[in-house]
């Protein structure tokens, strides 16, 4: 649960057929996920969904907003994304949660086929699929995208019919992510040729049936924190050195 349109839509149709909690990462971005954090509370009220939140000042000593951005190796998005990740398959684990259900989108998901594939990131396209995380470890909590073959507008609009009380806003730091330009292509694409980011997943999880077996890499344990990763230390572990150094 951030708060935002999606996995707002998302547990308002979850809870119609299970019994879901929820799980939220404040990653500490100020106007941004602190009004998302209120949202997400008003949501699972309404809905009787308990709500679990942790936020990264409290699990690695600093928010996002205090990362010093001209220091560090790459952009926001990639810390944020990966000690998100990381946070919520260690929580999800701890509450006991059988399934972690993902509120991407069609855009979303086509967005990161695309950026996988532009960028070369086999690897990456490897583990997508219908069912992220499909890896079989025991320490990974299994996730799934219910949402990922509804386009945006589509999701924004049942948003909207519903009365959803989420935030439709953007993060501040959305312009400085490579998946922008990414998206404003996509749009562009889908525009002139409709049907194009369908297309793109389809195209997308069909490579990864192909190449899932070459690409997809053992699995191993982070030698600092134990959780399962590709090589000797987790992204999370060598991110954290990172931001630590430069705070
Ligand atoms: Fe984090 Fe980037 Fe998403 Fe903002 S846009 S929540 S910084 S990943
Ligand atoms: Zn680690």
């Amino acid at each position: 649960m951030s708060g935002g349109k999606d996995s707002g839509v998302m547990l308002h149709l979850l809870s119609k057929q299970t019994d879901p909690e929820a799980i939220l990462i404040d990653e500490g971005i100020e106007g941004y996920r602190d009004k998302n954090v209120e949202n997400a509370k008003k949501v699972c009220e309404e809905l009787d969904v308990p709500l679990n939140i942790y936020s990264f000042e409290e699990e690695y000593g600093f928010r996002l907003d205090d990362l010093d951005d001209k220091n560090l190796s790459r952009g926001p998005c990639s810390y944020c994304g990966v000690l998100r990740r990381s946070l919520l398959n260690e929580k999800s684990r701890e509450l006991g949660f059988d399934k972690l259900a993902i509120g991407h989108n069609l855009d979303d998901e086509a967005q990161t086929g695309l950026m996988n594939f532009v960028r070369g990131e086999f690897h990456r396209i490897a583990r997508m699929g219908k069912e992220v995380g499909v890896v079989e470890e025991e320490d990974f909590v299994k996730r799934f995208k219910p949402l990922r073959r509804c386009p945006e507008k589509e999701v924004v609009t049942y948003g909207l019919l519903i009365g959803l009380d989420a935030g439709f806003d953007e993060c501040p730091y959305v312009k400085q992510a490579y998946r922008a330009d990414i998206r404003d292509s996509l749009n562009d694409w889908e525009e002139k040729y409709p049907g194009t980011k369908f297309s793109v997943l389809n195209s997308s999880d069909e490579l990864a049936g192909l190449i899932e077996d070459e690409f997809r890499g053992e699995i191993k344990k982070c030698s600092e924190c134990g959780e399962p990763c590709a090589g000797d230390i987790c992204q999370k572990c060598s991110m954290l050195r990172e931001i630590r150094e430069t705070l």
